[in-house]
């Protein structure tokens, strides 16, 4: 589904590398072979897609059908005009900023492993608006590209998974903001922070501290907005954290 995550087994013989459209997707090793892990974006037509298959002796296609997923609207007021319509100066600077992050996005280590979240970064009431077509003080802005979880300012954010810290900053609409490269093109994001305590080239293992939540940045109240990309493409973080029962 757009948004969602196809899991295509490839079966087993030489590492292959495997591209949908003009991104890498992500290839795990598993007991019974090679298997491909691609996010679809969230604008992808419902309909059948190509991954393409190669390794030193052959090129192949694998075709996968893509379905429906209805996102809701979601209408938000924002006290702050400026974050809805920025002047010149800070649609400037969220242009810089938006290259870092973008650059941070398409991080890529061929590690063989896909992690996937053993707990969440934190306790909370996870919003599940995820995609959502979103209104500020009434007007059409981009789709809701995470998972909203609601927390107090000081809740302590932990790393999901081990990963390597690969930007930090006091951004326009995401306030401080820390990402994390977690290997095979998976990527994740926490922002809004009200504190930022890791740097850019540390190493976190799955529990280790990334800053306090917070309210920096566009927002309605504290809470933890949560992104998880794989190949530069966001993905419902649902997908990837397992069940838990905070
Ligand atoms: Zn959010």
């Amino acid at each position: 589904m757009p948004g969602g995550v196809a899991v295509v087994p490839l079966g087993i013989g030489e590492r292959p590398s495997v591209t949908l459209g003009d991104r890498s997707v992500a290839v795990v090793r598993t007991g019974s072979g090679w298997v491909a892990v691609a996010g679809i974006p969230l604008d992808t037509e419902p309909g059948s897609r190509s991954l393409a298959v190669r390794t030193s002796a052959a090129e192949r296609e694998v075709s996968i059908t893509i379905g429906e997923r209805a996102y809701r609207e979601q209408y938000l007021t924002i006290k702050e005009q400026r974050y809805v319509t920025p002047d010149k100066e800070e649609l400037e600077r969220y242009r810089r900023e938006r290259a870092e992050m973008d650059a941070a996005r398409a991080s890529w280590r061929e590690t063989g492993v896909l992690n996937t979240f053993a707990v969440s970064p934190v306790p909370g009431r996870r919003s599940d608006s995820f995609g959502s077509r979103r209104f500020f003080n009434g007007q059409p802005r981009n789709p809701h590209s995470g998972m909203d979880i609601a927390a107090p300012t000081g809740t302590p954010v932990q790393a999901p998974a081990a990963g390597r810290v690969v930007a930090t900053g006091a951004y326009f609409f995401t306030g401080n903001t820390v990402m994390l490269d977690h290997g095979e093109g998976l990527v994740t994001l926490y922002c809004h922070l009200s504190r930022i305590d890791v740097a850019v080239g540390d190493t976190v293992a799955v529990g280790d501290a990334l800053g306090l939540v917070g309210a920096t940045g566009r927002v309605t109240g504290a809470h933890l907005h949560w992104s998880v990309y794989l190949s530069g493409v966001a993905i419902d973080p649902a997908y990837m954290l397992a069940d838990t029962s905070e």
